[in-house]
């Protein structure tokens, strides 16, 4: 990172130390994840800059999109409706964290035995070390578990947070609060930017997260291509990054990776040669920089097709209904596209179960590769499910249960000898 963004990480009151450390790691990683691996598509480059850029650049930008009287919210869920933040002249980003930082720290705060993700999403902010929740006016939370209703109520008392109250079930009454909640946002979201959300704003921003879903939603369906063209850790790459990127330039990205893999596809030119087992990946979500897992899979010889996760298709399966025409149905609209999401948090969850064998027939899946953090109770306990309804398919399983430290090895064996099982 150039030297001159030091000042904006100063002022934005981070630990420069502490930073320096960070960024010490993350490029040699991020060199032996991504850039070893041969025949990338080109475009990919994009993404290889805006990570290279991502405390640098794009820092910049919400930096300077506060100077021209712009918000900051940041996010920490897939539930949080980015069309009000965007209709509220606001930026999205996205804050779970994805390597273990200040554990010590945290664990002043919370139990040991907590999701991984929880507890170095705290230990970023108590680090000082992530300029995206420095630059933030507001924090979005939902009562989706329980660690992560209860870290609200301890962030709350270092940064201003709006928790969602999100139901566990979907019938109408559910929908009803979660419609208000939504109604609530609206109104948060107005008295702190000073912006009234109306028919045109919204409008607006429900197209151009539509499309930015609608890209991805492109890029997934050229995953089916056999073999691949595009390697499962880019894929992952650029889901991690649409929590973070300016919407309307990432998608025209994304598009612009589509239109040159088709080209791939069209010329056979295929990644890693051919008759690699398929795998989905299916649970958790892997936050930046969580890459271990793909990481894993690809260099054991097997090729990711989808993610069943939230930095995967569960962020980009469906889109906000653009047919209404005034703000109350525009909301419903918005309110709707989201409690589709087929979250673990939800009771029952019959919806994930049949999304996840709709996956494995439509990407040829060979085998799928459950992705558990540990002490996640909703994705540990509904891999029985998940598990039981593969199992009556005939679809093998591997349930991986881990967290940001450093098991790799074992997870290779045990992947390896998965992938013997499907060869
Ligand atoms: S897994 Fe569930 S709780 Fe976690 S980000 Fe996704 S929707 Fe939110
Ligand atoms: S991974 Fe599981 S425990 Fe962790 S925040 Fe998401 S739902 Fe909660």
């Amino acid at each position: 990172m150039a030297d001159d963004y030091r000042k904006m990480w100063e002022e934005l009151g981070m630990d420069l130390d502490a930073h320096d450390g960070l960024l010490e790691i993350l490029p040699p990683l991020f060199g032996d994840v991504f850039l070893s691996q041969e025949g990338r598509p080109a475009r990919m480059s994009y993404f290889d800059y805006v990570f290279s850029e991502v405390h640098g650049l794009r820092i910049q930008e919400l930096v300077n999109h506060k100077k021209n009287g712009g918000i900051v919210v940041g996010t920490y869920c897939t539930y949080a409706p980015e069309e009000l933040i965007m209709a509220a002249g606001g930026i999205s980003v996205g804050l779970c964290a994805g390597a273990e930082v200040a554990p010590q720290e945290a664990m002043k705060f919370l139990p040991a035995n907590l999701c991984p993700l929880i507890k170095s999403s705290l230990g970023f902010k108590l680090a000082r070390v992530c300029p995206y929740i420095e630059s933030c006016d507001l924090l979005i939370g939902e009562t989706t578990c329980d660690g992560k209703k209860k870290f609200y109520e301890i962030l709350g008392d270092m940064q201003p947070v709006h928790v969602m109250e999100l139901p566990q079930k979907k019938g109408e009454g559910d929908r009803a609060l979660w419609r208000s909640e939504v109604r609530a946002l609206v109104t948060r979201l107005e008295e702190l930017s000073g912006k009234k959300i109306d028919e045109a704003s919204l409008s607006e921003a429900i197209k151009i997260a539509n499309k930015k879903r609608l890209a991805l939603s492109r890029l997934a369906e050229l995953r089916k291509a056999d073999p691949p063209v595009i390697s499962g850790r880019d894929a992952l790459l650029i889901n991690q990054i649409a929590f973070n990127d300016d919407p309307r330039r990432f998608t025209g990205k994304v598009n612009e990776l589509c239109d040159e893999l088709e080209k791939r596809i069209a010329q056979g030119k295929t990644i890693g040669g051919p008759a690699r087992p398929r795998i989905m990946v299916s649970g958790c979500p892997m936050a930046l920089p969580n890459w271990k897992l793909a990481q894993v899979i690809e260099t054991s010889g097997a090729a990711i097709v989808m993610e069943e996760m939230c930095t995967g298709i569960r962020y980009f399966r469906n889109q906000v209904d653009e047919s209404p025409t005034d703000l109350e149905g525009m909301l419903d609209a918005v309110a709707d596209r989201y409690l589709k999401i087929d979250c673990a948090v939800f009771t029952p969850n019959a919806e994930r179960i049949e999304n996840i064998l709709g996956l494995v027939r439509d990407y040829e899946v060979d085998a799928v590769v459950y992705h558990a953090l540990q002490a996640c109770d909703p994705y540990t306990i509904e891999a029985y499910k998940v598990q039981k309804a593969l199992d009556e398919a005939g679809m093998p399983m591997l349930y991986v249960e881990t967290d940001y430290g450093d098991d790799s090895g074992q997870i290779a064996t045990r992947v390896q000898a998965l992938l013997e099982m499907v060869r």
